[in-house]
């Protein structure tokens, strides 16, 4: 068996492994405002202009805006694929592309671990950004996971709105206690640790 992967020369088989070489994981995380959709977008941006084939795709829980595109809060937008789960992504996955961007990922099913894996061992880019703690501070699943698999990570911050420090942190400024309350500035705000506190703080609550 060694024999054989040490002569497995042929010009056929180097372009495979080429190919299998060329894949790889690039995780984006950190709290809202951030910049992970806009990062994400950049990224997306450059690999067209280079002509790669890319695909995109967010799951359909979110739909702050068009569900047929990803945005940043800056205004920034790339179409993209809802999806419902990672199954649903695999399905619709085609063979010649080579850049798959997923917005998002914290609302993912944890098969999404298993999928992006796959991906990049069939040779694509898979580029995926997404919360990496809920509105209490907790790691928010899958993005712990993700992390630990991908080859590059990115950490993106904010500035805090209370102070102006580095901000790590979504605060919920509305009063749900769900994990999942899809909102934007009219429900969140990027604070630093000193300024967090780990529940929401809309002022009908904690007046
Ligand atoms: P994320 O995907 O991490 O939520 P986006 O890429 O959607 O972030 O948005 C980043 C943009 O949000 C910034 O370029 C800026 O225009 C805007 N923004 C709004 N509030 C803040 C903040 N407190 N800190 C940094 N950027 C902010
Ligand atoms: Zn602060």
């Amino acid at each position: 068996m060694v024999e054989e992967f040490a002569f497995d020369n042929t010009e056929e088989r180097r372009k495979s492994r080429q190919m299998k070489d060329a894949g790889w994981i690039e995780v984006i995380v950190g709290s809202m405002f951030s910049g992970k959709s806009e990062e994400l977008i950049r990224r997306l941006r450059r690999a067209q202009i280079a002509r790669q084939k890319v695909q995109v795709f967010k799951p359909v829980i979110d739909n702050r805006y068009s569900i047929e595109q990803i945005a940043s809060h800056s205004g920034m937008t790339h179409v993209s694929k809802p999806v419902m789960t990672a199954a649903e992504m695999m399905a619709q996955m085609e063979d010649e592309t080579q850049v798959v961007g997923i917005d998002e990922g914290q609302f993912f099913d944890m098969a999404i671990v298993e999928a992006v894996n796959e991906l990049a061992k069939n040779g694509k880019r898979v580029i995926i950004a997404g919360l990496d703690q809920d509105y209490l501070g907790r790691p928010f699943e899958p993005m712990p996971q993700l992390l630990s698999i991908a080859e590059y990570i990115t950490k993106t911050h904010a500035i805090c709105v209370k102070c102006g420090a580095t901000a790590n942190y979504s605060q919920r400024t509305s009063d749900s206690i769900e994990r999942v309350e899809v909102g934007a500035s009219d429900k969140y705000e990027a604070r630093c640790r000193q300024c967090f506190v780990p529940h929401s703080d809309a002022p009908t609550v904690h007046e």
